[in-house]
């Protein structure tokens, strides 16, 4: 029998999409190099669905029915590639590989082009929702041609996952869009992931409330506008207990946090874009300076304020932690939402934010109830500036910031670290600034180097001359 696709790497990630779809009706070619893997699938979830099970690439290859659709569930990195080196001998012209993969974009628009030109389409897309997600349906960014699209699509929307209604897959655009799009999400998730733990500190530090006692605020914010798995998940890991001690869970976890690296590429790449990722750079540094036991040990001697909160501020402070959470939410995504839109002005990939937002709105990591506002703004050929100057958003940080305010001031005063908040509060009230200090910049900037200012009152050029006497010369 000839398989519909095939799946070769069935590390958790790779059995679970192999069997996703499998379970969806589809005839699943199933190759991996350690031939075991091939083996235990086969005989641990075999009844799932029909399996052709592969132990040599020339197997794998030859069960697909034509043209082959290929998905590739490997190690990113060298991996990858060692692996497109193996099969696309073995392909004809038309044939597509899926690299499902965590790929760097540029790594994808790299590989694109080299398979493009031996007739074969490449296909990076961005998976998001870990093992459970790729079992039960993923949120799946592909980007690559549209010829490839229009055979894969049907296939992937089936088994993503779906939300009113809509399936959370849709084409973004050629070559490396997908995996553009999968990164920034991943940025986003670091700078969200890192917003929530400020909430934390700060209930904890400011009003002296026990873990247990924040994993309820957090479920209650889970009820209301702010719902999201990663919310849901605090509150989850905050009410964890440690079986050994006795303590809270997150007492006893090391507080260091790693990463894999795509938020790092995030900002990496908003760098070179010249996009301002704030709130995600602080994510990313947040992490790092976590790590740095031996400098945050010599800190320990720092002098600062300490304290908690009484009386009426101590009364309103958590909803006001739910308001600047949300404000610093909503910029943290006008600032990926942007870093897509220049990625895809860069790169020309023609990307809608709105619809990414929609398929974000399920499986992945960050899904949540106001993606759907996202969305919203961009619809009906609207695009606003910025998502901050979007209606909705607009009205929701006028309402929250005096709250938002509020906590990082009093976040400030009691000494206790929010890089998020106060980052994406900066970035807002940057925008919101008729003049910015860069003015004052540019004459720094010319004094010492020459390096001439432009004018707000006329066109051209210029340059004083700072060590002679002073007068303008236009360049
Ligand atoms: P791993 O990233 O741990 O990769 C293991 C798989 O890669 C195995 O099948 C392994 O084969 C294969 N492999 C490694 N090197 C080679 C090579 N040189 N040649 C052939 N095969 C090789 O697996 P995961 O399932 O965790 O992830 C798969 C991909 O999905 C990765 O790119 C990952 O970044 C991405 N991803 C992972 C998510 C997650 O939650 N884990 C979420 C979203 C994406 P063998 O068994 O023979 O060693």
């Amino acid at each position: 029998k000839q398989a519909q696709i095939g799946v070769t790497g069935l590390a958790v990630m790779g059995r679970n999409l192999a069997r996703n779809l499998a379970r969806h009706g589809y005839t699943v070619a199933v190759h991996n190099r350690n031939t075991q893997r091939v083996e235990d699938l086969v005989e641990q979830f075999g009844d799932e669905g029909d399996f052709v099970p592969a132990r040599k690439p020339e197997d794998f290859v030859a069960s697909l029915e034509r043209p082959r659709r290929l998905v590739i569930m490997v190690k990113a990195g060298d991996p990858t590639d060692a692996v497109i080196d193996q099969f696309a001998p073995l392909l004809d012209e038309g044939d597509m590989i899926v690299d499902g993969g965590n790929a760097h974009f540029e790594d994808t628009r790299r590989r694109e082009k080299a398979l493009r030109k031996r007739g074969l389409h490449f296909v990076g897309t961005g998976i998001s929702g870990g093992e459970e997600g790729a079992l039960n349906g993923p949120s799946i960014m592909p980007g690559g041609s549209t010829e490839a699209y229009e055979s894969l699509g049907p296939l992937l929307e089936d088994i993503a996952a779906s939300v009113d209604g809509r399936p959370c897959c849709t084409h973004l655009g050629q070559d490396g869009a997908g995996h553009f799009v999968k990164m920034v999400h991943n940025g986003i998730e670091y700078a969200d992931m890192q917003l929530i733990a400020e909430s934390y500190d700060l209930l904890r530090r400011a009003l002296g409330m026990e873990p247990a006692a924040i994993a309820e605020v957090f479920r209650t914010w889970n009820e209301g506008r702010l719902e999201s798995y990663l919310i849901e998940i605090t509150a989850e890991v905050l009410a964890h207990t440690d079986a050994h001690t006795g303590r809270p869970f997150v007492d006893v976890v090391l507080d260091q946090a790693e990463q894999k690296g795509t938020g790092r590429w995030t900002v990496q790449t908003a760098l070179d874009l010249g996009v301002p990722v704030s709130g995600i750079a602080e994510a990313v540094f947040a992490r790092s300076l976590s790590g740095h036991a031996d400098l945050r040990e010599a800190g320990q001697d720092l002098p600062g304020p300490s304290g908690t909160l009484s009386g009426a501020e101590a009364d309103r402070f958590a909803d006001d932690v739910e308001q600047a959470l949300y404000a610093s939410k909503i910029v943290a995504y006008a600032q990926g939402v942007h870093q897509i839109q220049a990625g895809s002005e860069a790169y020309g990939w023609n990307i809608d934010p709105g619809a990414v937002a929609a398929i974000w709105r399920g499986g992945c990591i960050i899904r949540a109830r106001f993606l759907n506002r996202i969305t919203e703004s961009y619809e009906g050929g609207h695009a606003p500036a910025s998502l901050l100057t979007a209606p909705y958003f607009r009205d929701a940080i006028g309402d929250a910031q005096d709250a938002w305010r509020r906590v990082v001031a009093t976040a400030a005063r009691l000494g206790v670290p929010t890089p998020g908040f106060s980052a994406a509060l900066s970035y807002y009230d940057a925008l919101r600034s008729r003049r910015l200090p860069a003015g004052l910049i540019q004459g720094q900037r010319d004094y010492f180097g020459a390096h001439t200012y432009r004018r707000t009152d006329t066109d051209g050029t210029f340059h004083t001359l700072w060590g002679a006497d002073r007068t303008e010369t236009e360049s």
